[in-house]
């Protein structure tokens, strides 16, 4: 290493915009990893982390380094690491459990009452816990692999719940084509390709996106979605219902969209609250959240990517600029996945 210190953007807390500072680079010891960041993908979650509508766990220390989708090269090694190298090409799985409850060893590690997300990412260097959170890029451009920690791996943990129930020619519904929901299109299109997107977002950029993407179908989430869903599958409903963004009114939307014995996954975390009665929900419908994924299952995200079969739309910026592009998340305005270049 050339220096000793690095830039990262660091929340100090709630309603401030994040620091951008200098600090000193850290050091690995026992089992951490050093990584060079080349790539951290922008969430949403982070906006609400800095309004303070989402509150970070208990026992956090402020101020703390945010950003959990991150890709870029092992830079240093702790002594006790065994497994990876120094330059190896890698992108962080941030959904950190206690590694020890039955959940984590389930293979649930992101439903872990103990869970803390592995953040660091906005920042020239991340210190990782240890080797057992990197996956291999192999090959893929770390600008790609960032945003896939988190908006490629959770819609692909969602899918998941519904693609037992998916017959051939069934339609899924999307709400929300942003970072995720871009995302989400390619992968079902690639794990379940006869099945009928139908693509719904208040924004017409977005709905063009998901069309390109592999959408059969667009609906104007302004526009009365539920009753244009009704027209699209014949009265009978979506067989899915993805929800990433979580709102009352994607959620109002989303549930008389479904059809009988469907099932509607909640996925965004806007904090909607919806009814449900015996009348309201589908017959033998089902209701589930889903929440980031599994190591394996983010492997499975990169795979897709090395194959081509799903690739992020990207808009890059450096990291000075990451209060500007969270303000310009929050609005709308970023198609795809906005990443930050440290
Ligand atoms: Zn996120
Ligand atoms: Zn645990």
């Amino acid at each position: 290493m050339t220096t000793s210190r690095m830039r990262a953007a660091r929340f100090y807390e709630p309603g401030q915009a994040l620091r951008i500072e200098e600090i000193p680079i850290p050091e690995p010891r026992g089992h951490e990893v050093l990584v060079r960041v080349r790539a951290a993908g922008v969430c949403h979650t982070d906006i609400h982390i800095r309004s303070g509508q989402l509150p970070l766990v208990p026992g956090v220390e402020l101020p703390l380094t945010l950003g959990h989708e991150t890709a870029g090269e092992v830079a240093a090694l702790g002594p006790d690491v065994e497994g990876v190298r120094e330059g190896d090409e890698v992108v962080v799985w941030g959904a950190r459990g206690c590694g020890r409850c039955r959940l984590c060893h389930s293979g649930s590690e992101s439903l872990c009452d103990q869970g803390t997300w592995l953040n660091g990412g906005y920042a020239e260097y991340a210190l990782i816990p240890g080797p057992r959170y990197l996956a291999s890029l192999g090959g893929v451009d770390p600008v790609q692999a960032a945003p896939l920690a988190d908006a490629g791996l959770t819609p692909l943990h969602a899918i998941r719940k519904a693609l037992p129930r998916l017959r051939a020619g069934d339609h899924v519904a999307l709400f929300g084509l942003g970072g995720l929901g871009h995302l989400a299109v390619q992968i079902l299109r690639a794990l379940s390709p006869s099945t009928e997107i139908i693509a719904v977002d208040i924004e017409p950029s977005k709905r063009a996106l998901a069309l390109k993407l592999g959408a059969r179908h667009a609906v104007d989430g302004l526009d009365h979605p539920a009753e244009r869903i009704a027209e699209i599958t014949g009265g009978s409903g979506a067989a899915a219902v993805l929800d990433f963004v979580g709102s009352d009114d994607s959620l109002r939307a989303a549930l008389p969209s479904l059809g009988k014995a469907g099932i509607l996954v909640i996925v965004g975390m806007a904090g909607g609250v919806l009814p449900i009665s015996a009348f309201t929900l589908a017959p033998e419908a089902s209701l589930t959240t889903s929440m980031w994924g599994s190591f394996p299952e983010l492997e499975e995200v990169l795979a897709l990517a090395r194959e081509g079969a799903i690739r992020c739309e990207t808009s890059v910026f450096d990291l000075e600029r990451l209060n500007d592009v969270l303000d310009q998340l929050a609005s709308g305005e970023v198609l795809g996945r906005a990443v930050v270049v440290p």
